[in-house]
C-alpha cells in the first residue's frame, strides 16, 4: 500500500465514527466490473457496493442521464409534481405488478414505511393500537428503530432495546412456526423473499403460497423485502415472481438507483386506498429529481440490456462453478442462493479468505462470520466467472489447505 493510501485510511479513522471494521483499501473510480484503488490497482468486483451496482460502474447513458437532470434541477419538493418521479414511478408499476409507489432515501426507510402502512391499514379496520408483526429469525431490514425492531439478529437489537413493540418472530420457511405466532392483532407478516446479511436462504415457492393463503384468509399484509434480492438479481425482477405470489407491500432499494440513494415500498391498490393518507406519511428528498431520474434509467437500461435473461445465464454459470469449487474443498459445507445472489458456507470464518482474496484483486463480501457472499454487478460475463472462481479457489487453498 502507498503512503498515501495509508494517510488517507489513517485520516479516515480520525474523522469516520468506527461503524465498520473497514478493509484495508480507498477506492477512487470504477469502471464496469473493475474497481481502482487510489494507487490505481484494479479489482474485480463481486459485491457492487452490496448488491447496489447492477449496471457495472460508468455506464454512460446512466452517468448521462444524471448529468442532464443535475444541470435542469436535483430537487424540488413532494408537495409539487416533477417529471422524473412520475416516470420512475410508471416503470416501477410496470415491472413489479404493483400499484401505488412512495419513494424514500434508503431501504430501511422503505421498510419503515412498509410497517407504518400495514399499521395504518389495520387501524382503520379495528380502530386498535396494539397491532403486532411476524417477522423472522436471520432476517435484515435496516438499521432504524422501525426496521430494527423486525430484524431478526439479537445482536444488532440488544442495546437499542426497548424496540418498537408488538414483533414476533418466525422461522423462514418454517410455515408452523409463522401460523403459531398469529393472534387476533396481527397485521402484517414480512420476510426477504431470499434472506441476504442473514446467510442467503431463498424462501421456498411452499412457504410463499403458504403465507398468502393465510394472510388472504385473515386480511393480514404480506410485505416482503426485495431490497437485496430484487431488481434482477435472481433472473426475475423481483424474487417473489417466480413463485406465483403477490405481496400486498414490497419494499426496494439497493439496486434502484444504481448508487444514487433511492429506495420505495410499493403496494396494491386495495392497500394504498385503505392505508397511508395525505399527511400520514412523507419525506423531504425522498423521489426527488436527480433521485428518480437515477431510478427511471436504470429501469429502462435493464429492459435495454436484457438483463433479466442475462443473470438467468450467467447467474447458472456462477452457481455451477460455485457448485465445484464447493465440491473441492472440506471446509465448504454447502452453497446456497439464486441467479447473481450466492452464498458458499464454511465451516469457520471467511475474513481470512476475503482479505486474501483482495490482496490477489478480487473484492468479495461476507454474510454473517461463516458465508462467503456474491452479488456481483448484474453485467458480469463467464470471463469474469472463471476469473473470480480462479482467484477465490486460490485463496481458500492458502487457508483451508487442500489441493
Ligand atoms: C440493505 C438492506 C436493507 C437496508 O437498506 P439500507 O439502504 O441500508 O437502509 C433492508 N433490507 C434488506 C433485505 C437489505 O438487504
Amino acid at each position: 500500500m502507498s503512503q498515501k493510501m495509508q494517510q488517507y485510511i489513517d485520516e479516515a479513522e480520525q474523522a469516520l465514527l468506527h461503524t465498520y471494521n473497514r478493509y484495508q483499501v480507498v477506492f477512487e473510480k470504477g469502471d464496469g466490473v473493475y474497481l481502482y484503488d487510489v494507487d490505481g490497482r484494479r479489482y474485480l468486483d463481486f459485491v457492487a457496493g452490496i448488491a447496489v451496482f447492477a449496471l457495472g460502474y460508468h455506464n454512460e447513458e446512466y452517468n448521462d442521464a444524471l448529468k442532464v437532470q443535475i444541470d435542469k434541477i436535483i430537487h424540488t419538493s413532494n408537495y409539487y409534481y416533477n417529471v422524473p418521479a412520475v416516470e420512475a414511478a410508471k416503470r416501477l408499476k410496470a415491472v413489479s405488478g404493483m400499484d401505488r409507489v412512495f419513494f424514500t432515501n434508503s431501504g430501511a426507510e422503505a421498510v419503515e414505511g412498509a410497517i407504518k402502512t400495514a399499521r395504518k391499514y389495520a387501524y382503520l379496520k379495528d380502530g386498535r393500537t396494539d397491532h403486532e408483526i411476524i417477522a423472522m429469525h436471520h432476517s435484515f431490514h435496516g438499521r432504524t428503530m422501525g426496521a430494527l425492531s423486525v430484524t431478526g439478529n439479537p445482536h444488532y437489537r440488544e442495546a437499542f432495546e426497548p424496540m418498537i413493540g408488538n414483533i414476533r418472530f418466525a422461522d423462514l420457511n418454517d410455515f408452523d412456526s409463522v401460523a403459531k405466532q398469529v393472534t387476533d392483532k396481527t397485521c402484517a407478516i414480512i420476510f426477504e423473499t431470499v434472506q441476504g446479511e442473514g446467510g442467503i436462504y431463498p424462501a421456498t415457492e411452499d412457504f410463499m403460497k403458504k403465507v398468502r393463503a393465510l394472510c388472504d384468509e385473515r386480511d393480514i399484509l404480506m410485505i416482503l423485502d426485495e431490497i437485496q434480492c430484487g431488481m434482477g438479481r435472481t433472473g426475475e425482477m423481483f424474487a417473489w415472481q417466480r413463485m406465483g405470489v403477490r405481496p400486498d407491500v414490497m419494499t426496494v432499494a439497493k439496486a434502484l438507483g444504481c448508487g444514487v440513494p433511492v429506495g420505495a415500498f410499493l403496494m396494491t391498490e386495495k392497500v394504498g386506498a385503505n392505508s397511508l393518507k395525505a399527511g400520514d406519511h412523507g419525506t423531504t428528498y425522498g423521489g426527488n429529481p436527480l433521485a428518480c431520474a437515477a431510478a427511471c434509467k436504470v429501469l429502462e437500461l435493464y429492459d435495454k440490456l436484457d438483463l433479466l435473461e442475462h443473470v438467468k445465464k450467467i447467474g447458472g454459470y456462477l452457481q455451477d462453478c460455485l457448485d465445484s469449487v464447493a465440491a473441492e474443498f472440506d471446509c465448504i459445507e454447502t452453497r446456497r442462493g439464486v441467479g447473481l445472489m450466492q452464498g458458499l458456507v464454511f465451516d469457520r470464518p471467511v475474513g481470512d479468505i476475503i482479505t486474501r482474496a483482495m490482496d490477489k484483486g478480487l473484492v468479495l463480501i461476507n454474510a454473517g462470520t461463516n458465508i462467503i457472499r456474491f452479488v456481483p454487478p448484474l453485467v458480469i460475463d463467464r470471463q469474469n466467472v472463471d476469473d473470480m472462481t480462479a482467484i477465490l479457489r486460490e485463496s481458500i487453498r492458502e487457508v483451508c489447505g487442500g489441493r
